[in-house]
């Protein structure tokens, strides 16, 4: 008797958690599970529907929907509520501004700067907020042939450190122009730089890592390695689609997208462990960015500041893969902060730490070739082939619509070939390297 009504029971207690979980990459509940053996990991991650983040040696994050906690329990996990580690109602480190104050500072920074900064909107948050860009180059209201790199903060609405290193960032950028520091002015001449301070406004006022609708912004991109593997924005929530069209609209090739609780720089690829492509290069910059940070290249957890995402933990349908895979956009994902909202008084020390790091990669976009073809309608193939030793290694072979094409890479000599849609081919050998800064970057004009 006792027994059958065990097993009625427990077929119950699946149903009931089956339904609940049927509801994919939702981030109504999350908390820290103290596992330090892993003894619970397999059985969370058997279900798909939860997201797992920032794994330790002693514990992991799980978010899901409402109903996690009890589950959690349910199975015996040790978890405590991430609201309460959080301290989202701690009212001490309440003192940052809203996604509204945010707006009306970069609307006023780019009205001070208007000769090298412009703002436009990329779209409406769920809530019905803008998702504020601002571009910061020389001539920031055309569209000139130069290499593209983009930062993005704040795609979860709890991590708030990105946010605010990036206006400060472009407050500091603006001030070193103006004042004639030459490394700011051949990073802004030569550059197309965009920075999106935050994605998800909704989930910042809310203090919550999930959207308007709860959903977590950093599992909702399409992913190679699973089924979700077309690159088509429509169906997916609005700040993923804005973000999507947006840089189908550009021609990025490298970006940051800022996170928080750990220390670290993670690389691609986050969803499977087959290397990525120029994976040397990518585990350079990254080190290079955590070499000047105080707990990224003296972390005991991360040696060198850095690790490969698929080896901390899989992320399907991450921000990362998506730009690096389907935009050849090499990103990197920089979680800031070990507290995800630390009192707005800290903000600036964090600046100061990360501030040489964050120019620096955005410089690092000139360390490529690009490619212009006739005219913005030309299409056509190019291969890059490296020459070492004199030796040609096959680098890859990329598709170039709308005329222009750049691609970051390795220091070195590189034998380029376009082949023109309409059948006309041009080659030529180029040098790549980091130690001058080509004007309008290291555009080749094969046509001129
Ligand atoms: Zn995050």
């Amino acid at each position: 008797m006792g027994l059958k009504l065990g097993m009625i029971l427990s077929t119950l207690f699946v149903l009931f958690f089956s339904s609940i979980f049927a509801q994919n990459g939702l981030v109504k509940e999350g908390f820290l599970v103290q596992d330090s053996q892993k003894v619970f990991l397999k059985h969370i991650q058997q279900n798909k529907a939860l997201v797992i983040d920032h794994m330790s040696k002693k514990s992991y994050e799980v978010y899901g929907p409402e109903g996690l906690g009890l589950w959690l329990k349910s199975i015996g996990a040790p978890i405590i509520d991430l609201a309460i580690i959080e301290g989202l109602d701690n009212k001490n480190t309440g003192d940052y501004p809203t996604p509204e104050k945010v707006g009306d500072d970069l609307l006023k920074l780019s009205k001070k700067f208007p000769d090298i900064m412009t703002l436009f909107s990329i779209g409406k948050s769920r809530g019905g907020r803008d998702l504020w860009v601002i571009k910061i180059s020389d001539h920031p209201n055309v569209d000139e042939t130069e290499p593209e790199v983009k930062y993005i903060g704040n795609m979860h609405g709890n991590e708030i450190v990105g946010r605010e290193l990036l206006v400060k960032l472009i407050e500091d950028i603006g001030n070193r122009y103006y004042s004639g520091d030459t490394e700011i002015i051949d990073l802004v001449d030569n550059t197309e730089v965009f920075i999106m301070p935050s994605m998800n406004p909704d989930g910042a006022l809310k203090r919550q890592r999930g959207n308007g609708a709860w959903k977590d912004l950093n599992r909702n991109f399409p992913d190679f390695s699973t089924l979700d593997n077309r690159d088509i924005p429509d169906g997916r929530e609005p700040e993923t689609m804005a973000v999507m069209k947006w840089q189908n609209s550009r021609k990025f090739s490298l970006s940051a997208n800022f996170h928080g609780g750990t220390k670290v720089v993670n690389y691609p690829w986050d969803t499977t462990r087959t290397p990525a492509p120029l994976t040397d290069m990518t585990i350079e910059l990254s080190k290079e960015y955590a070499s000047s940070v105080d707990g990224f290249f003296n972390s005991t957890e991360f040696p060198g500041g850095i690790v490969n995402g698929n080896v901390w933990y899989e992320v399907n349908g991450g921000m990362q893969d998506w730009s690096y895979y389907y935009h050849n956009d090499l990103q990197v994902t920089i979680e800031l902060s070990h507290q995800k909202w630390p009192p707005y008084s800290d903000i600036p020390q964090y600046y100061s730490e990360n501030s040489w790091s964050l120019v620096r990669f955005l410089k690092r976009v000139h360390q490529g070739l690009g490619v212009k073809l006739p005219n913005k309608t030309s299409a056509g193939k190019l291969s890059i082939l490296r020459i070492e030793n004199g030796r040609k290694k096959k680098v890859g072979d990329y598709r170039i619509n709308n005329g222009e094409f750049y691609k970051v890479l390795n220091q070195g000599i590189y034998e380029v070939q376009v082949i023109l849609d309409n059948g006309e081919t041009k080659s030529t050998r180029v040098e790549v390297n980091f130690d001058t800064f080509h004007s309008d970057g290291n555009f080749l004009s094969l046509w001129p």
